[in-house]
């Protein structure tokens, strides 16, 4: 897929299907944001980075370290509501938020692919395999040529 890949819009509430049970709560991004990526057939685990915007309807509701360029991986996959015909992005974001942000604006850069969905055989399987992502992602990031995203003009809400 032709990287990097942007995408943006307001964080949606999902099916709560235990992302926070899991240790990995994943902001959705609406189906219309989408456009970029429907040319990615690719579905599985990718990464980047992310940044929320700190206010919601004019208010300040995320600190500033919530509110920076973040590393991110995200779930690209085939939405089971829209018969599959419909692809939905899910972007788990590597900080430790004190709030949910749900209706705040999102923006990401999608820099890698990680590995394609699997079936798990048990929660402890999926656990471990989603802090396998974190690492790779992580590792990933590190290289100078995907460090200079962050400072991206793309980002900034708060600038
Ligand atoms: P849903 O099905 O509604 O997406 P989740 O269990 O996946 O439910 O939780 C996602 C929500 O959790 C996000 O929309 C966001 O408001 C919140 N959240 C808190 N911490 C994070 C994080 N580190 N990354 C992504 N979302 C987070
Ligand atoms: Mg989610």
């Amino acid at each position: 897929p032709p990287f990097p890949i942007h995408l943006s819009g307001a964080v949606q509430k999902g099916f709560g299907r235990g992302g926070k049970d899991l240790g990995c709560p994943t902001a959705n991004l609406p189906d219309e944001s989408l456009p970029q990526i429907s040319t990615v057939t690719q579905t599985g685990v990718y990464y980047g980075y992310a940044q929320v915007s700190s206010t919601r309807d004019g208010q300040t509701l995320l600190s500033k370290e919530e509110a920076k360029v973040l590393p991110m991986v995200m779930s690209l996959g085939w939405n089971p509501f829209y018969k599959n015909k419909q692809l939905t992005a899910e972007i788990h974001i590597m900080h430790d938020f004190k709030t949910d942000f749900y209706g705040h604006e999102m923006k990401a850069i999608v820099l890698g692919y990680i590995r394609p969905e699997l079936d798990y055989v048990s929660r402890e399987a999926l656990i471990e395999d989603i802090e396998t992502d974190k690492r790779v992602a992580l590792n990933s990031l590190a290289r100078p040529e995907y460090e200079k995203y962050i400072e991206d003009p793309y980002f900034g809400f708060d600038r």
